[in-house]
């Protein structure tokens, strides 16, 4: 539905066409993190020291396989944030179930999907968690991203009777930094992995030269801890009061909310239904002045074959990576 959404000319070539097209950075990326941490929680894989050189020996088969990140900038600060996530993997506590597919009917359409986790907590509550590589959510991507969330809710719950508690995202590229705040509440600050000790080296520094340190010293302890990005070197007074915590983003499930799903639901499989399969023409690009080129050049499986961004790329050289 999403891809339907994204560009009606993209499902025509995966889902009518079925062209199996090629795959992205982000995707190879993101699948290679999901089987590690799926066989992390299946009991297969108990030594995580791996982690790392799994995405590093990944990164290498994209550089041979020519699948380029949109920049060199973009690829040094998505590198970073992963190699922090793999270097300090936490497994979470609780019961999981994995893969869970689900059939369901929503609104008198049929749904099949995969839910990433249904953990069990402490508390017995059953909440979902899907694993995102991608950068936070916001604005109007929040809403299409929180539509697969609240689909397995409703999937789960319809199908199941299972009430599920939290529906949430774990956002593989950010960390919690947290601390206690004087009134009693825990503050937590979301910052990317790879910009962990940079993002938060101003608190970290007053902190540490409010407790009597030499300033001196406090510089190099700083510059130490940035240059390997490790919130071990700082010293005892800042591991006292400051915490890390995996980041999870939990979506709302409101009834309006559900409600927008719903429509979006049945509004789209019915611009499917009626559109003509066998009339190529009827499916369209995407608006590419409206929506920009980052997408169809980066992202989208069909961007060596589409006859459209070809000819845009062509005509607007300058804009192609935009
Ligand atoms: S490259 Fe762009 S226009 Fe072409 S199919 Fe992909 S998303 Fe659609």
């Amino acid at each position: 539905m999403n891809t339907m959404n994204t560009c009606n000319f993209e499902y025509y070539n995966t889902y009518i066409k079925k062209n199996r097209g090629i795959s992205n950075c982000y995707g190879e990326v993101g699948s290679e993190m999901h089987d590690y941490i799926e066989n992390v929680y299946r009991g297969n894989i108990t030594d995580t020291s791996d982690f790392n050189q799994k995405l590093h020996n990944k990164l290498f088969e994209l550089e041979l396989m020519d699948l380029d990140f949109p920049s060199e900038v973009i690829k040094n600060s998505f590198v970073k944030d992963m190699d922090h996530f793999t270097k300090n993997f936490n497994k979470l506590d609780g019961e999981f179930t994995l893969e869970k597919m689900f059939v369901t009917n929503i609104k008198g359409k049929w749904l099949l999907g995969y839910i990433d986790a249904i953990q069990v907590d402490e508390n017995d509550n059953r909440n979902i968690i899907d694993w995102k590589t991608s950068s936070k959510f916001t604005g109007s991507k929040l809403v299409d991203a929180g539509r697969q969330l609240i689909i397995y809710k409703l999937g789960l719950e319809n199908t199941s009777g299972i009430n599920i508690n939290e529906i949430k995202w774990c956002m593989l590229k950010y960390i919690n930094v947290c601390w206690k705040l004087k009134n009693g509440n825990i503050k937590k600050k979301m910052v990317n992995r790879g910009k962990l000790i940079k993002e938060m080296k101003n608190t970290f520094e007053k902190e540490m030269l409010k407790s009597g340190m030499d300033e001196i010293e406090v510089g190099m302890i700083l510059m130490l801890a940035e240059s390997n990005n490790s919130f071990k070197d700082l010293p005892k007074i800042i591991a006292d009061k400051y915490w890390l915590e995996d980041c999870f983003v939990e979506y709302e499930a409101t009834e309006e909310v559900i409600k927008e799903v719903e429509d979006y639901i049945v509004n789209t499989i019915e611009e499917i239904e009626n559109k003509d399969l066998h009339n190529e023409s009827e499916w369209k690009p995407l608006d590419f002045d409206k929506e920009g080129t980052f997408y169809c050049n980066t992202l989208c499986s069909h961007r060596k074959t589409c006859p459209f961004i070809k000819e845009y790329n062509q005509k607007n050289p300058y804009k192609k990576s935009f």
